[in-house]
């Protein structure tokens, strides 16, 4: 078990006796204040003391460790070891060739793995933790690592408890503990102290600890520990450590390497049995065999395939799209439902209170009489009823709708703090999206009032009398129904806010008590316009064969409203409200999805059920969310997405993918993304593949047609190194496809071999072979002494010429031009300017065992190796016609 590292001094008392202790002890001991927290500078000076706060990350793999994995390859050890045997036996230079471009080989595949595990870590960085602390009176947001012992730390409703605190408020907190205690039912948890130093952790409920997971309600704390010293700390080491997750693809593709590799194990068998049966010499044979055999069994593809993801998926963060889970990389181009929310992610969540109605009257923001008695009560509970907070800069931080409400009360003069003084807040029952309201209770002088505020069906629903200028009078409920909805028709999020008084403090639990018998002060109507760049990107989606809908917590005809406008709602499309929903069978709903593109008022419980219900159809769905209860649904769905502005520590935990801007333009770009990332792979695998089966058709096929082996064992093994090294990874540059979002998605679970992907590696290896052996035969008749030479160079450049040919899968080369993917056409330049030095740097020439060509060899070389290009425009030219992989 691991020590923690944070020793005992005058801030970090005596560990584990931290719930025993009174607050004021606790605030001494650890020399900080509940209220106005830790200065700036002393929790500078403290995270210097006690480091980050963070759990040991388990060992990396060093560089050395990969570069000896790149040894632990059978064939490569025997090939060196054959090698070594020939060295012996005398050609001593030829072994010096073999093992350097061997080492080279494996450096290329220590680069691979080097940048595939950099930018897997890199991708581990970008998902860092927040958490919000007070710093000299004020709130700020920082990373959860810099938190230090003594910080103030406030927690809401799903975030992650960020390290060990012992709790100064909370209101109806509860956290789930399974990381620490294993069970999963979410703990109450309380600020008294407790008897007993020795309580176990589960009993400990005046404190959160770090890594647990808040289910409801909001709370402040003081950190008594943090980093390894926290109790998740002391446990980190006996965590199970996640074995590095291979996606589905990286799988698929590693069982298919096996089984080919076992197929190109047979075939280099045969080449040297026939071999030695022809009488070649036997130790020649086993060099071209195990070359072949290194050259042609593809054990990069997975490490190429991650290359391609992880580095995509850094495109992705760029544009606002972190990738939490690869495998979202690869699946998203298959996405064809998106199912998103409204607030935030189709509107700017920028919202402003517009219209207020006060008994019986609309009133736009501009023309209340804020002196008039009844407005003064409405505003002053908009002002208290709500969780807005001084952030640093004297900025006001907050859920945008109670922002948008605090701002008018403080427009009309109605000071917050101020109010807060004289009425004093008692009790909090928090929102949750299920209640759809909150309410707070304040002391006044001769006892309690409460504020409720929230969805006007749940509190008008509630409320038995309605307050005017002169009082309170009875309610009209159908008036004020109607009122809600005519301001919600006009595109406006309307919120209903009634009040209370009591004598004495009701019982926190009884929330169904005290959200009764309310008097209703009013409605207020907010205007959040939608995001600009939305309707753009749904007309996107449509084209790209996606589907868009709404899931809204929201009121239908405002939902409606917004949806119209964005071009997701069709006039002969269905909204359906949770209401409705949940009188539906699963079957029937299955039916009615296919043509609802609104599903409004919905609970986060019901999202799960739409997203079965679509993927019933066979669809594969992207589903948006970011509540504590919205987690079931994202971990649902194919990809679940969650907000990184607005949302919660435990969507994002269920998601595969956070969005930074909440914005819903960015899953349209990540869908555009991850579809040019899938093509790229398959062009690798395309490349790649293809490259080896002509290397083995040459060498098989060439003594079946009378010729000697054409290549030795280095010009393998060099081919393999410099057109599998960078042409392939060049690929992962390549620009997407144009009209990449103008196709269909490509079915989930379709083959990466689809699509004409097998017919190109059969034909396109055989034609390259075709095309060597020819050379070779050709050259062998007037050329005898270069004939070598000119076959080596002819597969070479065959598999440039290829490479540039599959750049597209149907557009010709010379419509996309080298220019649009340098890094290939600078890959290519220098492989043909490398391939020429081995042709005429006269020590090349005896390293590689060439001779010089002269011009017309060289330009037939070139003419013979452009064929195979050619063959490939053809074949895509065929396919643009329709004729071919239909
Ligand atoms: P979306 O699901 O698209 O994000 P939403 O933000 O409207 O939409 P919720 O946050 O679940 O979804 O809110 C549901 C309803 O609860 C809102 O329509 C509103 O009537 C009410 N509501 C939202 N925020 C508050 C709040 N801070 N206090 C009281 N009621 C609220």
């Amino acid at each position: 078990m691991l020590t923690p590292t944070l020793t005992i001094n005058p801030e970090a008392g005596g560990p584990d006796k931290w719930h025993a202790m009174q607050l004021a002890a606790v605030a001494l001991q650890l020399g900080t204040d509940s209220d106005h927290g830790l200065t700036p500078a002393e929790a500078a000076q403290r995270l210097v003391r006690h480091g980050a706060n963070k759990i040991r990350e388990q060992r990396r793999r060093t560089v050395l460790d990969m570069l000896i994995s790149q040894f632990k390859n059978f064939m490569i050890v025997a090939l060196l070891a054959a090698a070594l045997v020939s060295g012996l036996i005398g050609e001593a230079a030829d072994t010096l060739v073999i093992i350097s471009i061997v080492l080279l080989n494996a450096t290329v595949g220590l680069i691979q793995d080097y940048r595939a595990e950099h930018a897997m870590a890199s991708l581990g960085q970008l998902a860092r933790l927040q958490a919000t602390v007070i710093r000299a009176g004020e709130c700020q947001t920082i990373p959860a690592s810099s938190i230090v012992p003594g910080d103030v730390v406030l927690l809401d409703t799903g975030s992650t408890v960020p390290a060990d605190l012992r709790l100064v408020e909370a209101s109806g907190l509860k956290v789930a503990e399974a990381v620490l205690t294993g069970e999963s039912v979410p703990v109450e948890k309380g600020t008294d102290s407790l008897d007993g130093a020795s309580l176990e952790l589960a009993d400990r409920t005046n404190m959160a600890f770090k890594g647990t997971v808040v289910t409801y309600g909001r709370a402040r704390g003081i950190a008594v520990a943090t980093g390894m010293a926290t109790e998740l700390g002391k446990i980190a080491g006996m965590l199970e450590v996640a074995p590095a997750v291979q996606t589905p693809l990286q799988k698929r593709l590693a069982a298919f390497g096996r089984r080919l590799a076992t197929v190109v194990l047979v075939i280099c068998a045969i080449i040297f049995a026939t071999g030695v049966l022809r009488d070649e010499p036997v130790l020649l044979m086993l060099l071209t065999s195990l070359s072949l055999a290194v050259a042609a069994i593809p054990e990069a593809l997975p490490a190429v395939v991650t290359v391609m993801l992880a580095v995509g998926a850094r495109n992705m963060a760029r544009k606002n799209a972190l990738v939490r889970r690869l495998p979202a990389v690869e699946t998203l181009g298959s996405v064809s439902w998106i199912c998103t929310d409204k607030t935030g992610t189709l509107t700017l969540n920028e919202m402003r209170t517009t219209e207020l109605y006060v008994y019986g009257v609309r009133f736009p923001i501009a023309s209340v009489d804020t002196k008039r008695p009844a407005v003064r009560c409405l505003l002053e509970a908009l002002a208290l009823c709500n969780n807005v907070s001084r952030a640093a800069g004297g900025e006001v931080a907050g859920d945008p709708t109670e922002v948008a409400l605090w701002r008018v009360a403080a427009e009309a003069g109605l000071d917050k703090g101020v109010l807060e003084v004289t009425g004093p807040r008692s009790l909090e029952l928090p929102f949750d999206s299920d209640r759809k309201r909150m309410t707070t209770i304040h002391r006044t002088g001769s006892g309690f009032i409460a504020y409720t505020k929230g969805a006007p069906e749940t509190v008008i629903e509630r409320c038995s009398a309605s307050l005017s200028d002169h009082g309170v009078v009875a309610m009209d409920h159908e008036r004020v129904l109607a009122a809600a909805e005519a301001m919600a028709n006009s595109g406006l999020r309307v919120l209903a806010v009634a009040s209370r008084k009591w004598d004495s403090l009701p019982a926190a639990h009884n929330i169904e008590g005290i959200e009764r018998g309310l008097t209703l002060l009013g409605l207020a109507g907010m205007r959040d316009p939608p995001r600009p760049d939305v309707r753009q990107a749904v007309e996107a989606c449509r084209s790209a064969g996606i589907t868009p809908v709404m899931i809204t917590g929201d009121h239908p005809v405002t939902a409606c409203a917004i949806a119209r406008e964005l071009g997701i709602l069709a006039p002969d499309d269905t909204v359906l409200t949770g209401r409705e929903l949940s009188r539906l069978t699963d079957v029937a709903l299955v039916e009615q999805v296919a043509h609802t593109r609104v599903f409004a008022r919905v609970d986060p419980a019901q999202k799960i059920r739409i997203v079965d219900a679509i993927r019933a159809h066979g669809q594969f769905v992207a589903m948006t969310g970011d509540g504590v209860n919205d987690a079931p649904a994202l971990a649902g769905a194919d990809i679940g997405i969650a907000m990184g502005k607005k949302g919660t520590d435990v969507a994002r935990d269920a998601a595969s993918i956070v969005l930074l801007d909440d914005n819903f333009a960015t899953i349209v770009g990540a869908v555009e993304e991850g579809r040019r990332i899938f093509d790229n792979i398959r062009k690798f695998i395309r490349y790649a593949l293809t490259c080896n089966s002509a290397e083995i058709w040459t060498i098989f096929l060439a003594p079946f047609l009378g010729l000697p082996i054409p290549l030795l064992p280095i010009h393998i093994l060099w081919i393999n190194l410099v057109t599998d090294g960078l042409p392939g990874l060049a690929l992962a540059a390549e620009p997407a496809e144009k009209g990449v979002m103008l196709r269909p998605p490509q079915p989930p679970g379709e083959s990466v071999f689809a699509r004409g992907m097998w017919q190109h590696i059969v034909w396109g290896g055989l034609a390259m072979a075709g095309v060597t052996l020819l050379t070779q035969a050709y050259a062998i008749h007037v050329a005898s002494t270069h004939w070598q030479t000119m076959t080596f160079t002819v597969l070479t450049l065959s598999q440039m010429g290829h490479v540039l040919a599959i750049r597209s899968e149907q557009a010709s080369f010379f419509a996309w031009g080298a220019r649009s993917n340098m890094p290939l056409a600078g890959a290519v330049l220098l492989t043909f300017a490398l391939q020429l030095m081995t042709i005429y740097v006269p020590v090349l020439n005896t390293v590689f065992r060439t001779t010089r060509l002269n011009m017309a060899e060289l330009a037939i070389c070139l003419l013979l190796s452009s064929v195979v290009f050619a063959l490939v425009e053809v074949e895509k030219h065929l396919i643009r016609r329709g004729f071919l992989y239909r």
